[in-house]
């Protein structure tokens, strides 16, 4: 999978993309994620991405050729490598607001393509053409408005990621858990782990009886009936 990401801000994904497990999964190469400054795909000198509203309103909104170009780019740089049947197996990804509200069955939707390109929207937002002619769809994290579309991109590379074969090391752990059933509508059951007993201010805070039991079928059920 590789998730190429196109913004004005590249700087912010340093710590992000470079620590803990997302590293490892790079390293490993069972994914690759590159970052790409907009400016370069400018033609001007002063290197112009953003430009005013027609009809007026406050801010500027992002201006389409720059990133119409990224986008070609980027899906050629791709094709050429090793992608086949270009199509199917790329998407590209515009982040807004506006955009249908993000869950896990798009992250296991979107764990299938072979590539993802993101577009991160910054100030008013992006020239609607992007949305309508350049991105495949638009996605938003969540009924509010953020200053750009890094860290909601941030979101959907750690959603997408956990999915993929190998980079969590027991794959267990991404079948079992919070919105893994088909509706992606379960919750995980309750974890706990050592103390049995933790003690402050005279409160003594137990871990429930039954996981302590040793009866597995017991667990099973009751974790069953925690999730629901
Ligand atoms: N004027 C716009 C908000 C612009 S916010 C509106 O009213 O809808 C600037 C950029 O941040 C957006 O273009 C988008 O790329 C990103 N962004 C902000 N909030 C977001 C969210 N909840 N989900 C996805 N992207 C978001």
């Amino acid at each position: 999978m590789k998730f190429d990401i196109v913004t004005i801000f590249p700087n912010l994904f340093q710590g992000f993309l470079n620590e803990s497990l997302l590293a490892r999964a790079q390293k490993k190469k069972l994914i690759s994620i590159k970052t790409h400054d907009l400016r370069k795909w400018t033609q001007d000198r002063h290197k112009t991405v953003d430009g005013r509203p027609y009809g007026g309103g406050a801010g500027m909104i992002l201006k389409i050729e720059p990133i119409y170009s990224a986008v070609r780019f980027l899906k050629s740089a791709n094709h050429k490598s090793q992608i086949t049947n270009h199509k199917q197996k790329v998407r590209t990804i515009l982040l807004s607001p506006k955009g249908k509200t993000f869950t896990q069955k798009d992250a296991r939707r979107l764990a299938k393509y072979k590539q993802l390109i993101f577009i991160c929207g910054r100030y008013e937002g992006v020239d609607e053409r992007v949305a309508r002619h350049i991105a495949d769809e638009e996605i938003s994290i969540g009924n509010y408005v953020l200053f750009g579309g890094e860290v909601p991109a941030m979101v959907l590379v750690e959603a997408v990621s956990r999915l993929i074969s190998g980079v969590i090391a027991k794959p267990e752990s991404v079948k079992y858990e919070s919105f893994s059933d088909k509706g992606a509508t379960t919750k995980e059951y309750p974890q706990y782990t050592r103390p049995e007993v933790f003690i402050t201010a005279g409160r003594k805070l137990r871990v429930p009886k039954i996981i302590l039991s040793g009866d597995h079928k017991k667990i099973k059920e009751w974790r069953e009936e925690q999730s629901k």
